[in-house]
């Protein structure tokens, strides 16, 4: 593997920013992250926007026909978030994105997409914001070029990777956890290690539980890749979230994972954050990203 790049592969577009769209629950963070990260040293890419061949990897023809022409239908309306020319622009390349950052990671141990970890998007229907699911595109498409690729998904947003653990539940070269809030959205898939986690959890039982099931996860697969879905909607203030995690928790969640396995190349997708304050949200993800960039230095 080659060495962590110094400065640390962060990837983003302005197509990303849905600020003017107020009817979308945090959709300015992206920009805004963006805009707390933009002049420190960081080495920026620019995905472009996702082929349509390749979100086909994934997604069923009858549903990249509806959502591509962005079409309201019984597919597209479970994401719950309005549907329009500009929404699919940005999802498309969010989705490009979270390949361009896997790419990078594959070469230089670490990267960062600034949107994506649309872990609720199935084959054939959208849901819970969730249109294109970025991750398993990006799997199948490194897969092309990287046939045995062994991956990991460590999904820590507060609700459960349903669309990622379905999409992924018969691919024996993929491994998925996911640490969610049990009595929260989604109806939860089989995920291969789920930890079902009790309303109210606090720090200290959160994080005993994260460092106890990530030593199962290692003694069960060997990745030669991570994901890692960074939810910030496990924070105590958080509006769609119900566990009580402060923000130095949550920076100790982001130091365990820095350190699991710091050998192996890791790709981080902020996923949800919804936090009363969106600069909070942002705060966390601005976070998440400076301990990571620590990893394997
Ligand atoms: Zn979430």
């Amino acid at each position: 593997m080659s060495k962590l790049s110094k400065s640390g592969e962060l990837v983003y577009s302005p197509r990303y920013d849905l600020s003017d769209y107020k009817q979308v629950l945090s959709a300015e963070k992206f920009k805004l992250l963006y805009d707390e990260l933009k002049y420190e040293r960081w080495s920026w890419h620019t995905p472009d926007v996702a082929a349509e061949e390749t979100l086909a990897l994934v997604h069923t023809k009858a549903y990249l026909k509806d959502f591509l022409s962005a079409h309201l239908s019984d597919h597209t309306l479970r994401a719950e978030v309005p549907i329009d020319k500009r929404i699919v622009e940005a999802v498309r390349t969010a989705t490009q994105g979270t390949i361009l950052a896997a790419e990078l990671a594959v070469r230089h141990g670490l990267a960062v997409n600034l949107s994506g970890g649309f872990h609720h998007s199935f084959a054939e229907h959208a849901e819970g914001f969730c249109y294109l699911n970025d991750t398993v595109i990006a799997i199948r498409h490194l897969r092309q070029t990287h046939a045995l690729l062994k991956v990991l998904v460590i999904d820590l947003d507060v609700h459960q990777g349903n669309g990622t653990a379905f999409l992924l539940k018969d691919d024996p070269l993929s491994f998925t956890f996911s640490m969610h809030e049990k009595d929260n959205y989604p109806a939860k898939k089989q995920s291969s290690l789920d930890v079902d986690l009790a309303s109210f959890m606090r720090d200290a039982e959160y994080l005993q539980l994260l460092s106890a099931n990530l030593a199962q996860v290692r003694s069960r697969f060997a990745p030669d890749l991570i994901f890692y879905l960074a939810g910030a909607d496990v924070y105590k203030d958080d509006t769609l979230g119900g566990l009580e995690l402060t923000m130095d928790g949550i920076a100790e969640r982001d130091r365990i994972v820095r350190d699991f396995m710091p050998e192996v190349p890791l790709v981080m997708l902020p996923a949800g954050g919804y936090a009363r304050q969106i600069i909070d949200t942002v705060k966390i993800h601005a976070r998440t990203i400076r301990i990571l960039h620590g990893r394997a230095a």
